[in-house]
């Protein structure tokens, strides 16, 4: 089963890394952090090593068992580009978002230098992708900025910001090869106050270079009160989405094999085949053994 989720700006998370460490401003009231550090020490729960980071590769191959196409928020529990998630387990996920091409990704970071730095390299198979939707957060000038000046130097087919949880005015700031920006002011206890210029500042600046504006939500310590409507209208704009024919599993394995240089195949590529084999739901199993060591093997019944 999929991770259906509330979040207004997705259908499903995926989660193939679990926790994280804090980074810049933005994470002091880190969701994900909150969640599962409630499941510390509850044995059996996917997280009783609360926070704490660890690669989840029985996760991997989920993307490819779900057969309706969706938005999928990827390490909506995490960050992805993380310092200690190895590259090549990076470039695990990077390549089931390739083969599983009938969704949309939506991969955030803070850690923009990484992702800069190995879509530009490692992960050029998947940066091209428009169907993969890479994004980075931006929570104020500080750490924001330069962030987005990272994005705009990578080699991204699409490119998002997500400024969310809004902590001051952003100021004038450059927009080209930005294709969304979602606005998001912070929820919870002890919720930092998001103040309606600064706002309005932003959703105009994406309306003068033509970006579809999402605003996700006013925050404070009572969220739904405070709704998401600005100046009396709900800002819901998407990019346009890139909508791939699900695909049949020897055609997987086509799209795989061109995201894995040879360079790049490791250890993870056959994790992925490894899991898959143990699909076992009735709709995806997978054949030959020897066929899914070398790469991704299975058959859609
Ligand atoms: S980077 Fe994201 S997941 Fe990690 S601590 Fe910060 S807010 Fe939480």
């Amino acid at each position: 089963m999929s991770a259906e989720s509330s979040i207004e700006w997705t259908d499903s998370t995926w989660n193939p890394v679990r926790g994280c460490t804090k980074i810049s401003d933005g994470c002091k009231h880190c969701y994900a952090e909150k969640f599962a550090e409630r499941f510390r020490g509850v044995k059996g729960h996917p997280y009783e090593q609360g926070f704490d980071l660890r690669l989840v590769p029985e996760k991997l191959a989920e993307p490819l068992r779900w057969r309706k196409p969706k938005m999928i928020f990827v390490n909506s529990m995490s960050d992805l580009f993380h310092e200690n998630v190895p590259e090549e387990y990076i470039a695990a996920v990077a390549k089931v978002m390739v083969a599983a091409n009938w969704h949309t990704y939506q991969v955030l970071t803070k850690r923009s230098e990484r992702l800069r730095e190995l879509l530009n390299t490692s992960l050029r198979f998947a940066a091209n992708q428009k169907h993969i939707w890479w994004g980075v957060s931006v929570e104020n000038r500080k750490y924001g900025l330069p962030r987005i000046e990272d994005l705009q130097s990578s080699r991204a087919a699409m490119r998002f910001l997500s400024v969310e949880p809004l902590l001051e005015d952003l100021g004038k700031f450059d927009l080209r090869g930005i294709n969304w920006a979602i606005v998001g002011g912070e929820s919870g206890p002890g919720a930092r106050p998001m103040k309606k210029e600064w706002v309005v500042a932003i959703r105009d600046q994406c309306r003068r270079a033509r970006v579809p504006f999402f605003f996700k939500q006013w925050g404070g310590v009572r969220k739904s009160a405070a709704g998401r409507e600005l100046d009396g209208k709900t800002y819901d704009e998407f990019p346009e989405r890139i909508l791939h024919p699900i695909l049949a599993a020897r055609e997987c394995i086509e799209n795989l094999e061109y995201a894995s240089d040879k360079s790049i195949k490791t250890a993870w590529d056959e994790e992925i085949a490894r899991r898959i084999e143990d699909i076992d739901s009735g709709r995806v199993k997978a054949v030959s053994r020897e066929i899914a060591r070398r790469t991704l093997s299975l058959v859609v019944e």
